[in-house]
């Protein structure tokens, strides 16, 4: 079979890396979680107190970034829960606006995916990173169901937070996502449109597996 190109995309807990985790392992897939990448950036600014946004060029050459299987390295450090922070999670999408930082990461992304049979879970790789992905799939849920999804990961972590302040952080990172100059959060043309708001994970999963046979059998 010829290297295969899934692109997860959707708003901030709509379930796609959850979802794409399991997909990769069912189908054997390398998984590739962007949204990672971009927290790694803004740990990145928030230790070293950038305060000026649109100076974080100057620093690229002192971000080096390792993804080994589901762990995140930032300079050579395990940084897989620190990017999960409500701290980090607050300042991610200003900065993923930033027109240098997403040629950066994009760019990262087609590298890593070169040769392989890939699954991506991110906001724009249906539209821009592989906008000839072989199949799109755009996950939505409502925003307070997705805030509780969130509150129950942050609370399995031991993170205190309400209900109130992750609706809050999950609507303004949709604006924000959504409204951007540089490749906004929305579903490509052609991509499949699934909510997920009253599905399980196993009926999304099953439901993605479908497509992807149907695909594969075309
Ligand atoms: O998927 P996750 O919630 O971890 O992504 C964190 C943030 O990274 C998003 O809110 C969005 O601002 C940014 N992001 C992006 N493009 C992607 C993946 C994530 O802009 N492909």
């Amino acid at each position: 079979m010829k290297n295969f190109i899934i692109a997860l995309d959707g708003p901030a807990g709509s379930g796609k890396s959850t979802i794409a985790k399991i997909i990769s392992k069912r189908m054997n897939l390398t998984y590739l979680d962007t949204g990672a990448m971009y927290r790694m950036v803004a740990l990145y600014v928030k230790e070293n107190r950038i305060d000026d946004y649109s100076a974080i060029e100057t620093h690229f050459n002192n971000i080096d970034m390792d993804i080994v299987g589901e762990r995140f390295f930032l300079n050579g450090r395990d940084v897989s829960e620190e990017i999960r922070t409500p701290e980090v999670t607050k300042i991610v999408s200003p900065i993923s606006a930033i027109k240098c930082v997403r040629e950066k990461l994009v760019k990262r992304q087609r590298e890593i995916s070169e040769g392989k049979s890939v699954i991506l879970d991110g906001r724009d790789i249906g539209t821009v990173v592989f906008p000839n992905a072989d199949l799109k799939i755009f996950l939505v849920a409502s925003s307070e169901e997705r805030a509780k999804r969130r509150l129950e990961e942050y609370q399995k972590k031991g993170i205190a937070q309400n209900f109130s302040d992750v609706l809050a952080d999950i609507k303004q990172r949709d604006y924000i996502d959504m409204t951007r100059k540089e490749s906004p959060l929305k579903k490509a043309d052609d991509a499949i449109e699934i909510d997920t708001t009253k599905l399980s994970i196993d009926e999304v999963v099953d439901n993605i597996l479908d497509l992807i046979n149907r695909k594969v059998g075309e």
